[in-house]
């Protein structure tokens, strides 16, 4: 197994399925084999296959799921693309930092998600807002929006990169930190929200923006695991006291 194969290409809401086969070529030429589509508009075809040349083994076994959520619930670490700054304030990396960065934590073992948005209108906030980390390939001002299969061939070349650079220099791995899964953390915030609907914090009829803020909170601070299990200790010590 290839430390490569802890790292997961998700394409959300896909229109064009030649960009599903262009995308798989532009990832297996690098090495990565995992590819989940997200709700794509339409399904793989003859045309993702031909496109795809000898990578269409990787759109065959494509994983295919209804939500972001479903794909990215086994990952520690989620990294969005976007060929715009948006305005939101979010960790942002370079392209080559994310190689570096993808790969460290390769090693580590941890799962990642690398999520590429739609041809048209690229990822929304909200699914940003999902991520650990922006990346944007610095590309021309007037012009930075690459074609989604051509995106995901910088990014996957920058993985492999990093990937060559560690081979040449194994000292660069950092020490572990252990970082919970996107599901857990799903869990923890319905758990949070029921505790604060309880509390009278949050009232169901009028609930507002506090659990979308506290989301934001917890994703920018790269929640750890034992950091988790100390907010659900507090939570259930909470509901305790409240029963
Ligand atoms: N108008 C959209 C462009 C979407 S391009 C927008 O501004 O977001 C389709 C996808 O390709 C994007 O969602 C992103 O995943 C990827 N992409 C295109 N250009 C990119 C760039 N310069 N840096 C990083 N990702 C890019």
């Amino acid at each position: 197994m290839s430390l490569l194969d802890n790292i997961k290409i998700v394409l959300i809401e896909t229109s064009h399925t030649g960009n599903m086969g262009s995308a798989a070529r532009a990832m297996k030429t690098m090495g990565l084999t995992k590819l989940c589509l997200v709700n794509p508009i339409v399904k793989p075809d003859s045309q993702s296959i031909s496109l795809a040349a000898g990578a269409s083994d990787i759109v065959k076994q494509a994983q295919i799921v209804d939500s972001l959520n479903d794909a990215i619930a086994d990952c520690q670490l989620v990294i969005g693309t976007s060929a715009r700054s948006r305005h939101l304030q979010w960790p942002h990396l370079e392209s080559f930092q994310s190689g570096d960065k993808i790969i460290e934590e390769a090693v580590l073992g941890h799962q990642i998600a690398l999520i590429f948005g739609r041809e048209r209108v690229g990822l929304t906030n909200e699914e940003l807002q999902k991520c650990h980390y922006h990346v944007s390939i610095p590309a021309n001002s007037q012009y930075s929006s690459l074609n989604l299969a051509m995106s995901v061939q910088v990014l996957c070349y920058e993985i492999r990169m990093a990937m060559l650079r560690l081979e040449n220099n194994p000292s660069i791995v950092n020490e572990s930190i252990d970082y919970p899964k996107d599901g857990d953390i799903e869990r923890f915030y319905h758990h949070l929200e029921q505790t604060l609907l309880q509390t009278g914090f949050i009232h169901p009829s009028h609930p507002g923006q506090i659990m979308g803020r506290l989301r934001r909170l917890f994703t920018r601070a790269r929640i750890e695991q034992q950091e988790l299990n100390i907010l659900r200790g507090i939570l259930t010590s909470i509901d305790k006291t409240m029963r």
